[in-house]
């Protein structure tokens, strides 16, 4: 008999034994990535042994966004819960993004329009949006510790597209409510000072974040309030036992749960491979300069999200008040990341603004993505009990906050907002096939982007 942790009694110790307190963050010591949010993370948190068993509602495998959010959520709805994260909260793409959060998904709002049909391609619209209302109301409450929000996201073309971009923006905004506005060339130029850009358009209700200090203030949170978040401890296997799972870890330690939630995307392996073989890794790199604030101010006017509308464009903002430029791109179907990572994306900043001449690129990493086919995230229960709520590829700050609000509320049988994702289904996506395919699709869509480059 293992013991329960229970959401009624949350902090008392009596309901766990020789494992852990509940309402703690459990972890050994594998290390987060070198990179610019781990270089600003907030401060460390005590080591704890664990061993043992543990039995709780529902167990979520994966300590990003999308399960942290889900876990939290859960426990709102009287659930108990467990976090199984292999390596450390935020690890994957959750503390290594570009930090901007803004309404939509992966697959385009217009795009879904024609697939579904205007009422469902709204709902689903509808739902991203309040994800992104999540994250910022999730900071303000949490009061979470070193994650300023800087509002706005200015997304500007690289062709002249005559009044193509404003067509678009107005459409969504009568139909679909979007606050957006539309921006001419002459005043996008004014505010990022170069040639290679076009008209814009500007999202006041989008904002920017630090994603990996938010991951730890959510954790932080879950356990406070009583649940479990182990680190360091990936589910190997599960399997059937009584009414519920018994999930098996690398660690010692065990999980009994009614139900599992699966929010490993791009990063879970060898786990189901139902839900894995459905999921295109896809990697994209980011960089941060040295401090600037003069060479900035020469060619970047603009503190929100910077980014261009190419189908795999830049994605970029200032950091450290203004002094620091981060800055985002490229993706690829390669896991291994560029010797060269740092000088080849310094090239592609110095190729929209030449005027910055030489500078040092502090750090540079990679992440990876998950993406599905259909560029939408999977929520769904793929059998009796095992809930997924993952692949929100390129566009997850928002999704994934959706994905947990939406997996809680079903896993609780409290709603079916779920039923939205059905048409999107874990659908194979060709293995080792379907990342060449991927890749030669990239290399075609950055042709179409030269083309069009070219044209202007
Ligand atoms: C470089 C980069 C830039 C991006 N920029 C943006 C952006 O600016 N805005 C935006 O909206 N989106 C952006 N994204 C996408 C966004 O970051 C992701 O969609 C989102 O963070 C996915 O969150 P997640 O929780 O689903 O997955 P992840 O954050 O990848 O978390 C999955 C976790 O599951 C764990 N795991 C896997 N298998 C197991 C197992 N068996 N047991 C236990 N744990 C396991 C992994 O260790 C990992 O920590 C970017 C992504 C990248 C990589």
């Amino acid at each position: 008999m293992y013991p329960k942790l229970g959401s009624a009694d949350p902090v008392n110790p009596s309901i766990c034994f020789h494992i852990i307190k509940p309402g703690c963050i459990c972890m050994t010591n594998p290390s987060y990535i070198d990179s610019y949010y781990h270089d600003t993370i907030v401060g460390h948190r005590s080591l704890l042994p664990l061993s043992g068993g543990v039995e709780v509602d529902v167990c979520i495998i994966g300590g990003g966004l999308a399960g942290l959010t889900a876990a939290r959520e859960l426990q709102r709805f009287g659930k108990s819960v467990c976090v199984l994260e292999a390596k450390r909260v935020g690890w994957g793409a959750s503390g290594r993004n570009g930090g901007f959060v803004s309404d939509g998904y992966a697959e385009g709002t217009l795009a879904l329009e024609k697939k579904l049909g205007f009422e469902h391609s709204k709902a689903l619209f509808d739902l991203s949006c309040e994800g992104t209302r999540y994250v910022r109301r999730t900071i303000e409450q949490l009061n979470a510790p070193k994650v300023p929000i800087q509002e706005g996201w200015l997304r500007v073309l690289r062709h002249d597209d005559g009044d193509g971009l404003k067509r678009s923006v107005e459409r969504l905004v009568e139909a679909y409510g979007a606050s957006y506005g539309f921006w001419e060339t002459e005043r996008v130029r004014e505010t990022l000072l170069s040639e290679r850009y076009f008209q814009g358009m500007d999202d006041p209700g989008a904002f920017h974040i630090h994603p990996l200090n938010y991951a730890l203030a959510l954790a932080d949170d879950i356990s406070v309030k009583g649940g479990l978040v182990v680190e360091d401890c990936a589910a190997q296997t599960f399997q059937r036992e009584g009414a519920g799972w018994r999930i098996e870890t690398a660690q010692d330690v065990d999980v009994k749960a009614g139900q599992i939630l699966l929010c490993g995307s791009a990063y879970m392996e060898k786990l189901y491979p139902k839900l894995e073989r459905s999921i295109l890794p896809v990697a994209t790199y980011v960089v941060t300069s040295h401090v600037m604030p003069d060479k900035i101010e020469s060619a970047i006017r603009y503190r929100g999200c910077i980014g261009d509308t190419r189908r795999a464009g830049d994605y970029y903002r200032l950091v450290d008040d203004g002094q620091r430029l981060l800055w985002g791109g490229r993706i690829t179907t390669r896991r291994s990341e560029p010797a060269q990572l740092a000088d080849m994306l310094k090239k592609d900043i110095q190729a929209i603004y030449p005027q910055l001449g030489e500078f040092k690129i502090e750090r540079a990493w990679a992440g990876l993505m998950g993406y599905c086919v259909h560029k939408m995230p999977i929520m769904r229960e793929m059998e009796p009990g095992i809930w997924a709520a993952t692949a929100a590829g390129g566009h997850g700050l928002n999704v994934t906050a959706t994905l947990g609000m939406v997996a809680a509320e079903a896993m609780a049988g409290m709603g079916k907002s779920y039923k939205l994702f059905e048409p999107f289904e874990a659908d194979w996506g060709g293995g080792p096939i379907g990342q060449l395919g991927t890749q030669v699709a990239y290399w075609g869509m950055q042709a179409m982007d030269w083309w069009d480059e070219v044209r202007s």
